[in-house]
């Protein structure tokens, strides 16, 4: 196919491919399937080998918040009967940490709902930080606190913060349809402003919310040229209480070509399978490790993943490796770009950084109108999968890891 020859090429050289390219993956047929994941998979190994990097949920504060993001089960007016608390001590975050880093996750994010942090929230984190850095200094930090003000950036960095995560969630042309309260262009300021920082900028999406091929291509090609180092590809868990309840739009096959399509765009960039990774993807995930060389481990924000144990199973069952501490994620040139990012102020995008330049609530294009491939509409509901989380932090339960 010679589609799939010239995405491969360009993504063992680093290099982007066209807008029609990204769209075309997307449109490629079930026969295709395994075509398609064996040359991502291709790409993949030639940036990250066969490593894993899991990454661990901890939330600080869920639920309550006043921002409107019609996606969130921790929204405005939500009535998803998910678990609600205000922030957790750092010796609480601490041990929840400490949970995720036993079970094999080397970066710890940090997550709390809102629309960004006070100073003292800060604070908090800060603190926060200093409990999980004591106990174990290798842990990456990546904090996930919303919309930034001047200078919050530079403190968590100052406080050990490896990194920020704010996703884009969808196309510009589509930001309106899923948030009110906030715009498109506060999220970019504020993954700007964490990668200004010097903090490594995670910024995702969020795929199945009823947007086109073309938002999810324009998304994805507006985290490249923000330059995201890692890019977490979420799909979308339509939680009771929420007004996306409905949109069960997303098929195993349709979640591994949008992964794909993320792959080739980003061929040297952390990709993450995020939140919905059970849901969707169910007993394709394996698959999905072919693709992306990054997930979670165990549970989610506010939803329930599977047993950590079964997901360090599958990545030895499918003949992969969980990364260690001591590993790097990123290929040395984009590890290079992301030192440099803070120093200097430069967007990075060397010739060999095709997701170029610069990382809102963790996992939870065009503005054409052609729908997605017929075969990939209109899964049946599984609300059975969706599972609110009742362990971990914010209850007295062991956190699953
Ligand atoms: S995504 Fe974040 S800002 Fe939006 S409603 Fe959820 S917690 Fe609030």
């Amino acid at each position: 196919m010679d589609l799939l020859d010239t995405l491969t090429a360009k993504g063992l050289r680093g290099e982007t491919p066209t807008r029609e390219e990204a769209l075309a993956v997307l449109a490629t047929t079930d026969d295709e399937l395994l075509d398609v994941v064996a040359a991502a998979g291709r790409v993949r190994r030639r940036w990250f080998g066969r490593r894993v990097k899991l990454n661990y949920l901890v939330n600080l504060k869920s639920g309550l918040c006043p921002e409107d993001c019609s996606y969130c089960s921790q929204r405005l007016g939500s009535k998803a009967e998910i678990l609600k608390y205000t922030w957790l001590k750092p010796d609480q975050a601490a041990d929840a940490a400490r949970a995720g880093v036993s079970g094999g996750a080397k970066r710890v994010c940090l997550v709390a709902s809102g629309r960004g942090p006070t100073d003292r929230d800060i604070d908090r984190v800060t603190d926060t930080i200093a409990a999980i850095k004591g106990a174990d200094p290798a842990v990456e930090i990546c904090a996930c606190l919303g919309l930034l003000s001047d200078n919050q950036a530079e403190r968590l960095k100052a406080a050990g913060a490896d990194a920020y995560n704010h996703n884009l969630n969808t196309s510009e042309g589509t930001y309106g349809d899923i948030a009110t309260t906030h715009t498109y262009a506060d999220r970019v300021d504020t993954v700007r402003k964490a990668h200004g920082a010097g903090l490594s900028a995670c910024s995702g999406l969020i795929a199945g919310m009823g947007e086109t091929d073309a938002d999810l291509v324009d998304v994805v090609f507006a985290l490249r040229e923000l330059g995201s180092d890692s890019v977490p590809v979420n799909f979308l868990i339509p939680f009771e209480g929420t007004p996306l309840a409905k949109e069960w739009n997303l098929t195993p096959q349709r979640c591994l070509r949008i992964l794909a399509m993320v792959r080739f765009v980003c061929p040297d960039v952390e990709v993450r399978i995020a939140g919905g990774r059970e849901v969707h993807l169910r007993s394709m995930q394996p698959l999905g490790l072919h693709i992306a060389n990054s997930i979670f481990l165990g549970d989610y924000l506010t939803s329930e993943g599977q047993a950590g144990q079964a997901d360090l199973d599958m990545i030895k069952d499918a003949g992969f490796e969980v990364e260690g501490a001591g590993e790097a994620t990123l290929p040395r040139h984009r590890a290079d770009v992301t030192a440099q990012a803070g120093s200097c102020g430069a967007a990075p995008g060397a010739a060999v950084s095709p997701c170029g330049t610069g990382g809102g609530c963790g996992p939870c294009g065009g503005h054409g109108d052609e729908p997605a491939a017929e075969e990939d509409q209109n899964d049946e509901p599984r609300n059975g999968l969706v599972r609110v989380r009742r362990r971990g932090a914010g209850t007295e339960l062991a956190p699953n890891a």
